[in-house]
């Protein structure tokens, strides 16, 4: 069911936002990590307190209905997405995910001479993962060039790709610039030379409707925090024959089918993948936020931000000394740059406005060296942003540009 704009943003359904003064905080840093709906809240709390058990080893009650909820959440989970739950795997987050990928699929698919393509734009915990892959196998990395506003470039991805290309990884939606991915065309080049695909879905998944069957992707990666879940829980969805394939990269309990000192088995995907203890309440909570988006709808979420975006851009713009980063469509992120106002300064000062933004280089250096800059400032919206925020971000720029004369 439809949520109206104004429900959205009802202060009562998101505690992280009330400061303890009771007022509004304009919090603007959601692709850092998204606030919590009270329904997500409440479920984890149920989860640590009156449903509390272990999963999928007791044999009383209280274990076997935790273990149908945690296995629900994986339904939902996957959903969201357009996937099946056999095909999802819980993980710390896109992080370990995408290290899932390299440690299993990669260390047994990719050989010297091969090679894999990133973007210049994309996040470390999608670079440094193929870098460790190259230092035990040799592969080589190749970086797809950003169009002038921001994009991944796929026409001279079209260029780059041969059969040696073995993997082409890529962010569905840059954390920094919002820029969105044709990730449609994407796996139609990768694919066409006969490479796999991973999509970084890390800022995708809470900002644009997303669904793996149609864009036939064969890895995608998110975390549960972004998506107004809690931390510490992501998931990894991967195609089942791909999936099944993979062998385990860690061993522990629940990700074996039989162990003796001669000879051990595996259990099937998705548990195979997920040795030891699980995030119980994590995953739950990650359930009910899947389902607390979907509720919304991403057409919608997508539509809200897309008006923020518009909004922030042509209010930031009308400062001579801005500097946008990113394109006008940009998915509910807006970076920026002001002369002679190194980014941190304007953090702190507007921090004393009550406005959070992320200053840094989001953990995307390469792209900042590509930008020319050290830093950028970065707002960022998510479903209960709206207008006020967007006039306390203006109203400490024009603060801060007083300060600096
Ligand atoms: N990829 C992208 C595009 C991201 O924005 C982030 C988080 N900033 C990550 C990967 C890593 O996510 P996590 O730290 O939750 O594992």
């Amino acid at each position: 069911a439809a949520t109206s704009a104004a429900t959205l943003t009802r202060l009562d359904q998101w505690p992280g936002l009330v400061n303890a003064d009771g007022q509004r905080w304009h919090y603007l840093d959601s692709a850092a990590t998204a606030q919590k709906p009270k329904v997500v809240i409440d479920a984890v709390t149920r989860a640590l307190g009156a449903d509390y058990a272990t999963v999928h080893r007791g044999v009383y009650t209280r274990s076997a209905e935790m273990t149908l909820g945690y296995e629900a959440a994986r339904r939902r989970v996957a959903a969201l997405i357009g996937g099946a739950e056999h095909e999802l795997v819980f993980t710390r987050g896109a992080t370990e995910a995408i290290n899932l990928v390299a440690q299993s699929w990669g260390l047994a698919n990719l050989k010297h001479g091969d090679r894999v393509l990133l973007s210049q734009l994309e996040h470390h915990s999608n670079i440094v993962p193929w870098q460790l892959i190259q230092d035990r196998t040799g592969i080589a990395i190749d970086v797809c060039p950003l169009t002038e506003d921001g994009r991944i470039d796929l026409d001279a991805a079209e260029r780059i790709l041969t059969p040696a290309h073995k993997l082409v990884a890529l962010a569905h939606v840059s954390n920094v610039l919002g820029s969105v991915l044709d990730a449609k065309r994407a796996v139609a080049l990768a694919h066409g030379v006969g490479a796999k695909i991973l999509l970084d879905g890390c800022q995708a998944v809470a900002r644009l409707p997303v669904d793996v069957a149609s864009l036939g992707c064969d890895f995608y990666a998110f975390s549960a925090h972004k998506l107004y879940g809690p931390t510490g829980i992501g998931a990894l969805w991967a195609k089942a024959e791909i999936l099944d394939g993979m062998q385990p990269w860690q061993g522990g309990g629940s990700m074996i089918d039989r162990v003796s000192f001669e000879r051990t088995t595996w259990a099937p995907a998705p548990q195979r993948f997920e040795a030891g203890t699980p995030a119980i309440v994590e995953a739950i909570g990650f359930g009910v936020a899947a389902e607390f988006v979907a509720g919304i709808g991403l057409e919608s979420i997508h539509a809200h931000e897309a008006a923020l975006v518009r909004q922030a851009r042509a209010e930031l713009g009308r400062f001579n000394s801005v500097r946008l980063f990113g394109p006008d469509d940009s998915a509910g992120i807006v970076s920026f740059a002001i002369d002679g106002v190194h980014p941190h300064d304007l953090g702190t000062i507007l921090d004393e406005e009550n406005v959070a933004i992320r200053a840094g280089h989001h953990c995307a250096q390469p792209l900042m060296e590509h930008l020319g800059v050290p830093a950028t400032a970065r707002a960022s919206f998510g479903i209960y942003s709206d207008e006020s925020d967007i006039a306390a971000l203006v109203r400490g720029i024009e603060r801060t540009m007083r300060i600096f004369g």
